[in-house]
């Protein structure tokens, strides 16, 4: 096994660029699978990362639940202002209904996007264990990156 720090396999050196869009939306700091195998070369990557239920009750704090209730309060925080502004612009501008549109989507859209995130991050963390003990212990990369 090899210890790689940057996003490629260890042993035949391809690189994977990108996140896959199925893999879990939060951060890799410390959350991920342990062993990667590599798709192409089909050996195994020892990672930095720990699983989540491998993380101590402090790691878990910290990476969890801080950040799910960070997440929440700046998702809803930017939904409020997207009301906020939105509204206070249409009513305060006559007849500014695009203006006023445009500042609600600005709080809005993302905001919901990051509430929908924040509150499914378990569901994305099972589904990182479950992959990883249906393989046997480990995931596939393409299961965490694309090469493009
Ligand atoms: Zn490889």
């Amino acid at each position: 096994m090899v210890v790689y720090s940057s996003a490629k396999c260890g042993h035949c050196g391809i690189s994977w660029t990108s996140l896959n869009p199925n893999a879990p939306s939060q951060s890799f700091d410390k959350i991920g699978p342990p062993v990667i195998r590599c798709s192409t070369c089909l050996k195994d990557n020892k990672t930095k990362w720990k699983l989540p239920r491998d993380l101590n009750i402090i790691e878990k704090l910290i990476n969890v639940k801080g950040k799910q209730v960070f997440g929440i309060l700046f998702s809803l925080a930017i939904i409020i202002g997207g009301f906020y502004f939105g509204i206070g612009i249409y009513l305060e501008t006559d007849g500014g209904l695009f203006e006023g549109l445009f500042f609600f989507c600005l709080g809005v859209i993302p905001g919901v996007i990051g509430l929908k995130n924040n509150l499914t991050v378990h569901t994305d963390l099972d589904y990182l264990e479950r992959k990883f003990d249906k393989n046997g212990g480990f995931c596939w990369s393409n299961e965490i990156y694309s090469t493009i």
